[in-house]
């Protein structure tokens, strides 16, 4: 039921999408000349290692060894095969899960917090400035800066510094500043957009601090391959040629490409991003250059977007309330290699307390939607008696979101 790579298997480079595209990638241009942005630009905010990996049309790109020393703190992680919830779903389609819960934060995030941390560490940079909503990116860059001893500055969205205390005293365990975003209006509830714009400001203005994302840029996305590149090796290990159809939630896009960027040569897998129907930037959105934050301060992406001022309700899966998306996510939705849903919250709970009461584990809200698609795709392949392999993301725990859990079991929880 579970398939382990050896530590020697663990991937040593991340897979570059970008060859694989239908066209190049349109670039990011500039906030204020709307002029494609050049490496000077982005150099109060990213190491050059960084901006390099953000343009680079290499297959492959090394993952240093310090990179991997860090890595193997929980990696690689296991392939689990859902056969619990596939007898109770009564289903001739194999299930299979990428456990990424595993690592200390309990999310995919650190797999590019920890490179982030080191190149900034190696070009000399002594601080870090990033945004976090409930505080799983936060942790994930506290968690890695004091593993390269990097002083970490976390603007937390004010409605979850005020209602979520654990994820900030787990980022405060692990060194981080927390700061409640924004911070020049405290009666502001916050939103991502108006946290990246205080971190981003921040960070321009200091030439010890950069800014670092945990979602959306390229190079983020081609961090987070080593997840699907184990994936591929562990289904061969669990005698499967491929899977049919590949499913990760979708918040900026990087647990998703994570997953599924290195099927995307393999034409006959289907991928599938799943979002919420309160911030459907996939399904509802428009595909235009738009700003990655609220302020206007952060460069225009090329991406499927609800506009940089969308304030998306607060649903409990914080993680995928962003108005845009990854400019790879939204190239390969544009182009039709990747399919993309939309469920509403409570569609997304009842799937995950049934994944809780035959799997075990309690999956975070944004992995209930990943959760969703792949019962609804199970009952889909019974419907039709079709052997379908499925293959998702089970991007973290849900172990710091049981308040929202308890809303849900108390009839609470509102579309
Ligand atoms: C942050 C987060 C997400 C959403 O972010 P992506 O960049 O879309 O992956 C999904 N799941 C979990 C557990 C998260 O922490």
């Amino acid at each position: 039921m579970r398939w382990d790579l050896p530590e020697a298997d663990m991937p040593t480079t991340w897979f570059n999408v970008v060859p694989h595209l239908e066209g190049p990638l349109e670039p990011p241009l500039h906030p204020v000349t709307r002029e494609p942005v050049g490496p000077d630009d982005l150099a109060p905010l990213f190491p050059m290692a960084l901006i390099a990996q953000e343009v680079t049309g290499e297959p492959y790109v090394e993952i240093p060894g310090e990179v991997l020393d860090v890595l193997r703190l929980w990696r690689p992680t296991p392939l689990v095969r859902a056969t619990r919830l596939e007898a109770a779903l009564g289903t001739p389609a194999r299930i299979y899960y990428k456990d990424e819960s595993v690592s200390p934060p309990g999310s995919h995030k650190p797999n590019t917090a920890v490179p982030q941390a080191f190149y900034n560490k190696s070009e000399g940079i002594g601080r870090l400035t990033t945004e976090t909503g409930a505080g799983q990116w936060g942790s994930a860059l506290s968690f890695a800066s004091a593993l390269f001893g990097l002083e970490c500055k976390v603007y937390m969205v004010r409605a979850s510094y005020e209602q979520k205390p654990y994820r900030r005293v787990l980022m405060e365990t692990w060194g981080g500043n927390v700061v409640a975003s924004p911070i020049d209006d405290p009666g502001h509830p916050g939103s991502l957009g108006t946290a990246i714009s205080d971190a981003v400001r921040e960070a321009a203005s200091r030439a010890d601090t950069h800014y670092s994302l945990g979602s959306v840029l390229n190079h983020v996305l081609l961090h987070q391959t080593v997840i699907g590149q184990e994936a591929k090796a562990q289904l061969r290990l669990a005698g499967e040629e491929r899977p049919d159809l590949v499913v990760g939630c979708c918040g900026g896009g990087s647990n998703l490409g994570g997953i599924s960027l290195p099927f995307v040569p393999d034409r006959d897998v289907r991928l599938m991003a799943v979002e919420p129907t309160s911030c459907p930037t996939l399904t509802g959105g428009r595909f235009e250059y738009d700003f990655g934050d609220t302020a206007g301060f952060a460069p225009l992406l090329p991406m499927y977007t609800l506009g940089h001022d969308f304030v998306p309700p607060p649903i409990h899966a914080g993680g995928l309330r962003y108005h845009g998306d990854a400019p790879i996510i939204s190239a390969l939705v544009r182009s039709g290699r990747m399919e993309a849903l939309a469920y509403p919250q409570s569609k997304t709970f009842e799937a995950a307390v049934t994944w809780a009461r035959t799997q075990g584990t309690v999956p975070a809200p944004e992995t209930g939607h990943a959760i969703r698609a792949v019962i609804d795709e199970a009952l889909a392949a019974k419907e039709e008696g079709a052997e379908r392999v499925i293959l998702f993301n089970y991007s973290g725990h849900g172990l710091l979101d049981l308040s929202a859990y308890d809303s849900y079991l108390h009839g609470q929880l509102v579309d």
